[in-house]
């Protein structure tokens, strides 16, 4: 005897019969999901930074919301309870939720799959309430309240901060902000205080990107790190520690005459940390290491404003004589303590040093 459909009374001949349904049937009375892991998808913006959070996990939005909001989605998803094999196959297109207003809409998504072997796998398309609500991040709120864990400082070492490197530094720290990965949601600079010349002050959100900032920071300016703590308060019994970290620029700078490996050069570069010094006798130059370029290696043996003027008076080989523009001295030395192609008038700048004169570039 041949089956019919229990529901529409569809034979057997006309579409084949499972479980007493028709293939038709079946799909209204298998559902591929009972119900959603939740009734709506519930997110939360943050109107500050417009970054998403679903379940107290919060998302930094990069360039499109709708990316973070399929990403909770899936997570949801993949909660709700699905039929032996139901896969989502699509979700319909829907709007870039705003994150001034609150707002609703229903998102459509398509199921795919079967709960019997012997019924092929048939779509099925479901609502799902899609509501966003408005409010403001932990980092935000941390933030707004000046919030921070540790504080940066760079400072130099007896000498006052040049103008040069002011504008590197800020340009440093701007690169790093940018390029600062969105996994770490702390990784923020409450509070930048410029103290002049005397140096910078950074009051950093996160204590882990307060390290990398120092470690990148001393690396392209050539100084060291000093690390302190202590105690700055007490919360629920137990001791919270304020960190500092002072990056120390070294007392060398660019034009200064330094010794090094017991010779004496001028710095002509730093560049990424990296000094480019040029040898007072034989005029050679190289460039040190990140690790030569370091105070523990460069000492300085005269700063540039030490330099002194003279006027080069009279070249007879091998002689020279110059006349000092302060005290209208004039001394005959060797041609080789200055630069080739001068001529008699030149103004040139000399560095005394225990064993000679030598001249310097004007830097
Ligand atoms: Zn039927
Ligand atoms: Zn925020």
């Amino acid at each position: 005897m041949s089956q019919i459909c229990c529901k529409c009374g569809k034979s057997e001949e006309e579409e084949p019969i499972v479980d007493g349904f028709c293939l038709s049937c079946y799909k209204d009375e298998f559902p591929l999901i009972s119900s959603f892991y939740e009734k709506q998808f519930n997110l939360t913006a943050c109107k500050l930074c417009g970054d998403f959070m679903y379940h107290g996990r919060w998302a930094e939005v990069h360039d499109n919301p709708k990316e973070i909001v399929l990403e909770f989605l899936d997570k949801f998803l993949n909660k709700t309870k699905k039929e032996t094999d139901a896969q989502v196959v699509i979700v319909g297109d829907f709007e870039e939720p705003s994150c001034d207003l609150a707002s609703k809409q229903t998102l459509k998504i398509i199921f795919e799959g079967t709960p019997n072997d012997d019924v092929p796998p048939y779509q099925q398309e479901y609502d799902l309430t899609l509501m966003v609500n408005i409010g403001v991040c932990d980092r935000c709120a941390k933030f707004t309240r000046g919030y921070f864990e540790t504080i940066v400082q760079i400072r130099s070492d007896r000498r006052p901060i040049n103008e040069e490197e002011q504008l590197q530094i800020t340009d440093l720290i701007q690169q790093k902000k940018d390029s600062r990965v969105g996994e770490n949601r702390m990784a923020y600079i409450a509070k930048v205080v410029d103290q002049a010349k005397g140096g910078i002050d950074l009051y950093v959100g996160s204590d882990k990107f307060a390290k990398t900032i120092t470690s990148f920071l001393s690396e392209n300016l050539a100084a060291s790190i000093e690390y302190s703590t202590k105690l700055k308060s007490m919360k629920d019994g137990k001791p919270i520690y304020q960190s500092t970290y002072c990056i120390r620029m070294p007392y060398f700078e660019l034009g200064d005459v330094v010794n090094y490996l017991n010779n004496a050069f001028q710095i002509i570069g730093i560049k990424q940390g990296r000094v480019e010094i040029q040898n007072l006798k034989t005029r050679e130059s190289k460039t040190l290491s990140i690790k030569d370029s370091h105070p523990d290696h460069v000492k300085v043996l005269k700063k540039k404003d030490q330099f002194q003027k003279y006027i080069v008076v009279a070249i007879q080989a091998p002689n020279v004589s110059i006349m000092n523009t302060a005290s209208y001295e004039t001394i005959d030395i060797d041609i080789n303590m200055i630069f080739e192609n001068h001529q008699d008038g030149d103004e040139i700048l000399m560095v005394e040093l225990p064993y000679g004169l030598f001249e310097c570039k004007e830097i």
